[in-house]
């Protein structure tokens, strides 16, 4: 629904590829779920249908019971990665930005029991509100900066990249070693604690470091 890619405001003439994501990549996220904190990244994909702009309103699924929000740091890939090393990765970076990785937690519960893949409860249409993106020279350290996420004017989700059990740089990496990573796809790199559930109506503001702030209204 007209996302487009773009660099501090400006449109980028690149497509929008699929969404890489990790999954308990905070301890403290892993532990509030009653999950054990893995010993290697777990991965998913959600797909370029998934994605609308993180602003103006955003709509949750009705019905469906609880949506839940798990805020992100967000990387933009500017270069192929297939089966690349840290170093590359980090030189694929064309900018970070923000994400919801919005996830049916009721739905993706009952498919956890069963041990089913849980790709419809965190790929549906609209499972992906992406803010635009900065440059990776706008954030001092990407691996050192606090991200967080205010609801309706109080504070649900506070975390710092610094605490990522596989680091930004290695995570891509690891990415592509199975997953070939082209420009125009997006890594979302796990959220802090604090998730909850959303509701119609529900302010949503999200800082990530210095550099970016995003605003939006869940419909
Ligand atoms: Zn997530």
């Amino acid at each position: 629904m007209n996302y487009q890619h773009s660099l501090n405001g400006e449109a980028l003439d690149l497509p929008l590829g699929k969404v890489v994501c990790v999954g308990r990549n905070y301890a403290e996220h892993a532990r509030e779920l009653n999950n054990p904190v893995p010993t290697s990244p777990i991965l998913f994909i959600k797909p370029a249908t998934a994605v609308v702009p993180f602003a103006g309103e955003i709509c949750i699924p009705k019905g469906e019971g609880e949506c839940h929000h798990e805020l992100e740091m967000s990387v933009l890939i500017g270069k192929p990665l297939q089966a690349a090393g840290a170093a590359q990765a980090r030189d694929a970076i064309l900018g970070f930005g923000l994400g919801l990785d919005l996830t049916l937690r009721d739905l993706q519960s009952r498919l956890k029991e069963k041990s089913h893949p849980w790709e419809i409860a965190k790929s549906f249409d609209g499972a992906c509100p992406l803010s635009g993106f900065i440059t990776p020279a706008q954030l001092t350290d990407p691996q050192h900066t606090d991200l967080s996420l205010t609801v309706n004017g109080s504070l649900r989700q506070q975390g710092n990249t610094a605490d990522m059990i596989t680091p930004l740089y290695a995570l891509i990496a690891y990415m592509s070693q199975h997953f070939t990573l082209l420009p125009g796809d997006v890594v979302l790199t796990g959220t802090p604690a604090g998730v909850a559930a959303l509701q119609a109506g529900d302010q949503l503001m999200a800082v990530l470091g210095e550099g970016l702030r995003c605003e939006a209204r869940i419909i």
